[in-house]
């Protein structure tokens, strides 16, 4: 470094590209639409001329990216499969090494290995200008205290794009972590913040905790839940009652968000909590049916992202393996941008009983809400038929409990009938708990395992 004073002028982060777009999610359709092609032909530009992995898709497919001039032109370029990322990571960075500042790591939930995914200063600042917008549409003010119950080292990205938001929007933030209900109790006792960001369950078991303690969580500072990993609404878009309780319990308000870290970029409920708002500056987002080819809103299908403005390892037209649905219909809060409904499931999670289509998250919230059942898991293995043996574990607090109304329960809510055993607590504990891993793991997929 030349000049020794040179790094003391460079601001930490500063804004990103994207950011002067910063309320088109307000402005009329054909304002977005004009303004997100644009964005589109600037990140094919960068792809084309900085990512070898798309240069050489372009050249293997005979595909001049030059002559592509319209956003409905996305869909010859061929979609990007998880497995590439992974497989063919190196190929996907677009920058020089000295320009990467952050290494994050994927959750791993589909291949075995995490994968990396390398951000630069422009996209650290874009994850913070990211979070700022999504977490303030649910009403996030500034000055708020905000607790995140979420990790922020381990080089996962979520804990840390909360954290760079919620500082970017001026909040006070308490870096809580994911590890204990008891702890957070005492943390929303001592800095009583307004909002917490975390996972359903932890809330809802933090909140149970101090009722049983004689305390009342609904007299607490909480009035905001923003809930990550786990679903808050059906697909009709209603509270599912895992959201109920916890509205209940806490006297407040359940927002639902999503983002993957390979999408960077989250879909964040507005106050009206009718599904998450796209950032239209930030992203396009598709549905596709099991061709690959896209499908109107309403109907269901494998979501796909192309996250704009990314610099370190862009993405075109990502397939993320969740299914889900846009919503067209117009918010209440005023913004003209589509919204994603809840992710109904994974592809490769996707269940047949006896002909009928189902998920593991669609058996596991059937649970919800049922006196006596503290959680479930499901295990999926294969008849000798070929077709898939479901079987639904329920957690029961106390082995008396009738399974009649259980079974009723879960065919009126899921409308399919897996088989359904009954484990303790403790055997659900021992189960789910995974070392290394995240999130409680629910699904034990055996079907191909011998
Ligand atoms: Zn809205």
């Amino acid at each position: 470094m030349n000049n020794p004073n040179e790094f003391l002028s460079l601001p930490v982060l500063p804004g990103c590209e994207v950011e002067k777009y910063y309320n088109l999610e307000f402005k009329s359709t054909d304002e977005i639409h004009h303004i997100q092609e644009k964005l589109f032909m600037d990140h094919l530009k960068y792809c084309g001329e900085n990512s070898p992995f798309y240069q050489n898709i372009f050249k293997t497919h005979c595909i001049d990216w030059q002559s592509l001039t319209t956003l409905d032109d996305i869909t010859k370029i061929p979609l990007t499969e998880k497995d590439s990322l992974s497989e063919k990571n190196s190929k996907f960075i677009s920058v020089d090494a000295s320009e990467i500042v952050d290494v994050c790591l994927t959750s791993a939930t589909t291949v075995s290995e995490p994968t990396p995914v390398l951000l630069t200063r422009n996209d650290l600042s874009r994850l913070a200008y990211n979070e700022q917008v999504s977490l303030s549409a649910t009403g996030l003010q500034k000055d708020e205290t905000v607790i995140i119950a979420a990790s922020i080292d381990r080089c996962f990205m979520a804990g840390l794009a909360y954290y760079l938001g919620c500082i970017k929007n001026g909040n006070k933030v308490i870096r809580a972590g994911a590890s204990s209900s008891a702890q957070l109790w005492q943390l929303i006792k001592l800095v009583k913040p307004e909002t917490v960001i975390g996972v359903p369950s932890l809330l809802n078991r933090c909140g149970e905790d101090a009722l049983k303690r004689g305390e009342d969580p609904g007299q607490s500072s909480i009035k905001r839940f923003i809930g990550i990993g786990e679903p808050l609404r059906d697909k009709t878009l209603q509270a599912l009652p895992i959201a109920q309780q916890l509205e209940n319990l806490w006297q407040a308000k359940t927002y639902s968000t999503y983002a993957s870290t390979e999408m960077a970029t989250a879909f964040c409920e507005c106050r009206y909590q009718q599904g998450g708002h796209l950032r239209p500056e930030l992203m396009i987002v598709e549905i596709v049916n099991g061709n690959g080819l896209p499908v109107p809103p309403g109907e269901t299908g494998e979501v796909v992202v192309t996250p704009l403005g990314v610099n370190g390892m862009p993405l075109l037209r990502y397939r993320t393996g969740d299914l889900s649905f846009l919503v067209d219909k117009p918010c209440r809060c005023g913004r003209n941008t589509i919204r994603l409904g809840p992710v109904l499931g994974r592809k490769k999670q996707m269940l047949k009983i006896k002909g009928t289509t189902t998920f593991p998250n669609i058996l596991l919230n059937a649970l919800q809400g049922i006196n006596g059942i503290a959680g479930g898991f499901v295990e999926a293995h294969l008849n000798s038929d070929g077709t898939d043996r479901v079987m639904l574990y329920a957690a029961v607090e106390n082995s008396a409990i009738e399974i009649t109304p259980v079974r009723e329960k879960v065919q009126a809510v899921a409308r399919v009938l897996p088989e359904i055993k009954t484990v303790t607590v403790k055997e659900f504990e021992n189960k789910t708990r995974v070392p290394d891993k995240r999130k409680r793991v629910t699904f034990f997929d055996l079907r191909h395992t011998t």
